[in-house]
């Protein structure tokens, strides 16, 4: 791996620089800083084929002598919509008939060729998830279904998760899913309003379609139904926004799952002026104006809340705050997995990952199988230390050096010290009691931190970390640069 910055001075030449450009970039707080992302520093990818995956994997099971006891979650992605949402950071391309024929038998292809490796491994999450999985029609799912039933061992699965876009409203399709394991629908609503459905481009006029949806999915047996919402969409006042959180409610989902936007630099151009300050008081005029009421909203409809300061938190990442219902059993998630960087992922963009040392991703996929190619990178100590800040910047106030020491057997402030010395310089932190905390200006700007930490040794070309909680695996895939952040794109 070629090392950019080769003398201390060299060093500090690009990280100040770096910092500079972020600083100085329009977006000032922005915590998906586009212009930075798409910077190149320097890329590390190497080109791997087909039986070389699999030879990774196979190396990975061979020292196991029980081959269930290597477990992995599974991940199939489907990379085409109908429509681009204007919200939207992952959208990829406009599906076709044609398309989405191709698609499904290069799909089904792929878990063939691997099936002597997920057909052993305990699987224990699948998520299909896009783009939009539900556009396929109903004989294709049912090939895709079979396929998984048939190649992927789902003996241990706990989650089943299938992402739904409401505008498909079969009641086959619903079923067909249900045949084949799966056992949570993810509803990406955003809103009810027609009004802001119709500026995010949508393609659905009436909400209808969203109620059909929810009844659909229970009349084919589902309990299990996540309704996803937008926070901060352009043309969204407070009054709106609660009555699109009330019809959810009535609904009477398993969970209703609240997020922020996170407004693209074109998103903002187009709504907001190009300004994120106007961006960031019209979300918060609807937080403000909203919270209490959707709290009494929630509990009168038998709904649990979030806690109030998680919904106010400027400091931690505006993560998705879930309602879930009291009356209907959500599904059970194992956050416990020792070896939760294993993960297969089917299709393209997907992102796999082999126990922490290898990460890949497909490149188009080929209708032969053994014909695809993978963007491959070998994790570092190193690298496992920046996914580790990269969980901490998102879910913590402060890095506690004494984990960090219990997980790498390494002194934080001695692996990350010129790093720290030079935040420290510029008041971005402060340490206390064997904690790192970002101080406040530090707190608003952590995902430039974050890259700063990322870039500093010219290890990574770009990032963009999108909705990190939603689409941990994405994150990682722009982390390493093995996929291509799909809003470049356009
Ligand atoms: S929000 Fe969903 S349906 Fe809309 S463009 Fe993005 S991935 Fe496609």
């Amino acid at each position: 791996m070629k090392d950019i910055t080769k003398t201390c001075s060299e060093k500090l030449s690009v990280f100040k620089a770096f910092m500079e450009v972020m600083v100085e970039d329009n977006y000032r707080n922005n915590f998906f800083p586009a212009d930075v992302a798409t910077r190149n520093m320097e890329n590390i990818n190497k080109i791997v084929s087909a039986s070389g995956i699999k030879k990774y994997w196979k190396e990975y099971l061979g020292s196991d002598k029980n081959k269930l006891k290597r477990s992995a979650d599974v991940y199939i992605t489907m990379p085409y919509c109908k429509s681009k949402c204007s919200y939207c950071i992952y959208f990829q391309e406009l599906s076709s008939p044609r398309k989405l024929e191709d698609y499904k038998t290069n799909l089904i292809n792929e878990m063939k060729y691997f099936a002597d490796i997920i057909g052993k491994m305990r699987i224990k999450n699948i998520y299909f998830w896009g783009g939009t999985p539900s556009l396929f029609t109903e004989d294709q799912l049912e090939d895709i279904c079979k396929a998984i039933k048939k190649h992927i061992n789902q003996k241990s699965v706990i989650t089943q998760a299938f992402e739904y876009h409401p505008s498909d409203v079969s009641l086959k399709k619903f079923q067909i899913l249900k045949k084949y394991g799966f056992n949570s629908i993810d509803l990406g609503t955003q809103s009810f309003n027609s009004k802001e459905l119709k500026i995010c481009n949508r393609n659905y006029k009436s909400i209808s379609v969203i109620k059909s949806a929810v009844e659909n999915a229970k009349k084919a047996g589902f309990a299990d139904i996540n309704i996803e919402m937008i926070a901060g969409l352009a043309g969204q006042t407070p009054e709106s926004f609660l009555k699109s959180f009330k019809q959810a409610l009535v609904l009477s989902p398993s969970s209703i799952l609240l997020y922020d936007l996170q407004p693209s630099v074109e998103y903002l151009k187009k709504y907001f002026k190009g300004e994120l300050s106007l961006f960031q008081k019209h979300l918060k005029g609807i937080k403000n104006k909203s919270f209490s009421a959707l709290k009494t909203l929630a509990s009168e409809h038998g709904f649990d809340c979030p806690c109030e300061e998680k919904f106010y938190s400027s400091k931690t990442r505006a993560v998705a705050l879930e309602f879930s219902n009291k009356r209907v059993k959500g599904k059970d998630i194992d956050f416990e997995s020792s070896e939760k960087l294993s993960f297969f992922g089917f299709g393209q963009p997907a992102l796999s990952g082999i126990s922490n040392s290898i990460m890949y991703s497909a490149m188009p996929l080929n209708n032969k199988a053994a014909k695809n190619q993978f963007n491959l990178k070998k994790l570092s100590k190193r690298d496992n230390m920046l996914v580790w800040l990269m969980d901490q910047f998102t879910f913590n106030e402060c890095l506690d050096m004494r984990k960090f020491k219990e997980e790498f057997s390494k002194d934080i402030e001695v692996v990350f010290k010129e790093e720290f010395e030079y935040l420290n310089s510029l008041d971005k932190i402060l340490i206390k009691n064997n904690k790192i905390f970002l101080n406040e200006t530090g707190a608003r700007e952590r995902w430039k931190l974050l890259m700063f930490f990322m870039n500093y040794k010219g290890l990574f070309s770009g990032l963009n970390i999108v909705a990190h909680i939603a689409s941990y695996p994405y994150d990682l895939a722009y982390m390493f640069r093995l996929i291509d952040p799909p809003r470049f794109r356009d």
